[in-house]
């Protein structure tokens, strides 16, 4: 049964390419019957934080990604935070420095920003060039007396690396082009490769799904699983997602978190829908697809092989259909925390008059935050006037059916009861008919030239407030 893992560092909000990578795993474990592992890689000591890990969990679990073995959760081959494994990490430094595949580096940071400059300066790329390498005990005796703490770091030997990807294909490395890497820093604490390696072989991981962006540091662990005589787990790295210039999604180019798509009302449904069509990843034609269709059409192959644009419009797109598609019941319950966040409380108001007013502007929601503008359509008695609506208004034919509505509502009743016998009445008394007839009143009774169906509106509008507005527009 393979087993999987998703390792996040919790230093920010969950990115949308991240948890990309989080549902690749996902329904690599579900459609092939294994196990996910959620694995907190906490080592960045400046930039982890508890909140972040929190709600890194939040977004997950809102995202509907379960996993089957982490923290909290527990699983026999944990812990499954890095900062609890340190003990582990240095059992493995110790063998490693006694078979002398490692060796204790002194420089300094400034020190190693020299040469790195000093490469630079002559066009080659910065690696470390082994300074330490060769220090006898003695010279390593005088660096320590002066107070430095070794970094460790790692022989790299010459020659290719190479291993098949599973979604790339065969990949080939040079040892030459790879300077001696740290792999536990001098304040003690490991380096991202060398605990990945520990913990992806001691939690029994089968394949190691993640961006391509790691394509590099693949080579490294392949080293180090060599070095700890560990046999090393298949490779999948997937294409990232990228911004409209095409490099790498970041928050220069808009929304990139889970957290942020959230707020917005994006549905989990939806984005995750997003993410796996990404890219072509569902294959040619596809495009909405429930969670059980992902799983069932899922293919490490597909997924993620090419680089693709992120694209806002089109998420919030499938966002509607998902929207559009949602029950009732459904949707009115993932829109109250919407409604709360408007100022209204929902539970302070009439409950079937709510209802009535979400299945009118279901069709017209993209998000579900959405929600507000249209309550304030509704509900406000100083609700806003677009500037096409009241370009509209101005008009004097409006104006004209709007005068002829208003004696009709004041003479009887509001419209709820019989919308199109009032609008069969207003349109023998005006002879105006169609888009002439049905936008002035639109615009009068919701300040806008587009939204949910006339009829609706009429229902959702008392009779007072009808007449309040439709002499607001007049005035
Ligand atoms: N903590 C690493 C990251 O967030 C994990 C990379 C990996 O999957 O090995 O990029």
């Amino acid at each position: 049964k393979p087993r999987v893992r998703f390792a996040p560092s919790p230093t920010g909000d969950l990115h949308v390419g991240n948890a990309r990578t989080a549902l690749f795993n996902w329904l690599y474990a579900r459609h092939y019957g294994g196990r996910l592992i959620l694995r907190i890689e906490d080592t960045d000591r400046e930039r982890t934080t508890k909140a972040f890990e929190d709600n890194l969990i939040e977004d997950l679990k809102w995202l509907t990604l379960d996993w089957d073995e982490g923290p909290e959760k527990g699983g026999f081959l944990g812990p499954y935070r890095q900062s609890d494994r340190l003990d582990l990490y240095d059992v493995f430094l110790k063998k490693l420095i006694q078979e002398e595949m490692v060796y204790p580096c002194y420089c300094t940071e400034e020190e190693l920003e020299l040469e790195r400059t000093a490469l630079l300066s002559r066009k080659i790329a910065p690696r470390y060039l082994g300074k330490c390498r060769n220090l006898t005990l003695k010279e390593r005796g005088r660096l320590e007396a002066q107070g430095r703490k070794p970094a460790y770091r790692f022989k790299v030997q010459p020659g290719p690396i190479a291993f098949p990807d599973q979604i790339r294909g065969p990949m080939k490395f040079e040892g030459e082009a790879i300077g001696d890497f740290i792999i536990v820093r001098s304040n003690g604490i490991p380096a991202y490769n060398f605990a990945v390696v520990i913990d992806d072989h001691f939690m029994e991981i089968s394949t190691v799904i993640r961006g391509e962006d790691h394509l590099s540091n693949t080579a490294i662990q392949l080293m180090l699983y060599e070095a700890l005589g560990f046999a090393p787990p298949q490779f999948a790295h997937h294409a990232l997602i990228l911004g409209r210039d095409r490099t790498k999604l970041s928050k220069r180019h808009g929304s990139v978190s889970v957290r942020e798509f959230r707020e917005q009302g994006i549905l989990p449904e939806a984005l995750l829908n997003y993410l796996a069509l990404l890219g072509g990843s569902l294959g040619e034609g596809r495009e909405v697809c429930s969670v059980d269709e992902l799983v069932a059409a899922f293919s490490l192959d597909r997924a993620g092989k090419s680089g693709a644009v992120f694209d806002e419009d089109k998420l919030v797109w499938l966002n509607s259909l998902y929207i559009h598609n949602a029950s009732s019941e459904d949707l009115k319950n993932r829109l109250w925390p919407f409604i709360l966040k408007t100022g209204y409380d929902p539970a302070l108001m009439d409950l079937q008059w709510l209802e009535g007013m979400v299945a009118a502007v279901q069709p017209n929601l993209a998000r579900l935050s959405d929600i507000g503008p249209y309550l304030a359509m509704f509900v406000n008695e100083g609700f806003p006037l677009e500037e096409q609506a009241l370009a509209l208004l101005r008009e004097k034919d409006s104006q004209a059916v709007l005068q002829a509505l208003l004696k009709l509502v004041e003479e009887g009743g509001n419209g709820a009861d019989d919308y199109p016998q009032l609008m069969r009445q207003l349109r023998s008394i005006t002879s105006v008919k169609g888009k002439g007839l049905f936008m002035p009143v639109r615009a009068a009774l919701t300040g806008s030239i587009r939204g949910p169906e006339l009829d609706k509106i009429f229902s959702l509008l008392e009779k007072q407030e009808i007449l309040a507005r439709l002499r607001r527009a007049l005035s």
